[in-house]
């Protein structure tokens, strides 16, 4: 069963979204499961300090290492890989939400304040990794995210597994518009090729619509999807065939 382990300052805001729906359905089915550390627990001093100034300076407060190693120290299993959610680290990414669906427990700190004392990222081994190029008040948010990517691919968490297949970011492209009932809203309908029983129209105009839109929306996407470089070496060797 995989299992995830946050280290917060705020436990009472999990599970939070991820108790509801599927999720929480797998989570009392044991598909998956949940463990949210207090890193204030681990605060020797009376008052439970667990952050300080930063040395040379600045505004905000800074998560102790000691007390956050404390914390780890006492929590992790052994040999998982913890990741502390911060705006400097690595972009998350789909690659990255099916590699840590493979392991068997996932470590996530949430930072606060102005983050946290810098040595205990290496003396842990931690990878810092950021959710977008935007700066959150705290990591509990970004720690939903991560989950929430990671849970849709866990074997019978999701009642469909054919629906993941289809999604934006499988297939290097952004997924193509779809539409329910009624057939014609405030005078728009429904594109007619949905309409005509044509799978394998249907499958042409949707592949055509990724496309679209993912070259407009997401050009970076576009340049370095395994689909575009799929399609160049096809057009070559037609190429190539026809002369
Ligand atoms: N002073 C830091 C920002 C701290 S924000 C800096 O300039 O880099 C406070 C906390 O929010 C961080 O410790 C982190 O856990 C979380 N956080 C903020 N933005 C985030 C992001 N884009 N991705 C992941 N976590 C984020």
């Amino acid at each position: 069963m995989w299992q995830a382990q946050v280290f917060t300052l705020y436990p009472e805001v999990f599970p939070g979204p991820l108790s509801k729906g599927l999720y929480g359905k797998a989570l009392s089915n044991n598909l998956w499961k949940l463990k949210v550390v207090n890193i204030r627990d681990a605060a020797d001093d009376k008052h439970k300090t667990v952050d300080d100034t930063p040395y040379g300076g600045g505004s905000g407060m800074l998560l102790k290492a000691d007390v956050l190693a404390k914390s780890l120290d006492e929590n992790k299993n052994e040999s998982e890989r913890i990741l502390y959610l911060s705006p400097k680290g690595k972009k998350f990414d789909q690659n990255l939400a099916k590699e840590l669906a493979n392991e068997k427990s996932l470590s996530l700190i949430c930072g606060h304040f102005e983050g946290v004392d810098e040595r205990i990222l290496s003396t842990r081994n931690i990878e810092e990794i950021s959710i977008g190029d935007y700066v959150l008040s705290g990591g509990e948010s970004a720690a939903y995210v991560v989950i929430d990517s990671i849970l849709r691919l866990l074997p019978g968490v999701l009642g469909n597994e054919n629906s993941k297949l289809d999604e934006t970011f499988e297939n290097g492209l952004l997924e193509y518009p779809q539409y329910t009932k009624p057939q014609i809203w405030e005078e728009k309908a429904v594109p007619d090729v949905l309409l005509s029983g044509d799978h394998n129209k249907i499958k042409h105009w949707r592949l055509s619509q990724s496309e679209a839109i993912t070259r407009v929306r997401r050009p970076d996407l576009w340049e370095n999807s395994n689909y575009q470089l799929q399609l160049c070496a096809w057009q070559l060797f037609l190429h190539i065939f026809q002369q």
